[in-house]
């Protein structure tokens, strides 16, 4: 997952949230998954 995560995200700093439920990736700020309403989203941070 993580090797996936860096190809998306290149080198840009930025805040990545996905659901821990499904792994679909939820809108920066969102704190309610759209694919399944999970609640549980996880916040990576990347950069400095
Ligand atoms: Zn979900």
């Amino acid at each position: 997952m993580i090797d996936t995560v860096k190809r998306f995200i290149g080198n840009r700093p930025r805040t990545l949230l996905e659901c821990r439920h499904c792994g679909v990736e939820a809108e920066p700020g969102a704190e309610r998954c759209e694919n399944c309403g999970s609640s549980e989203i996880a916040t990576y941070r990347f950069g400095r």
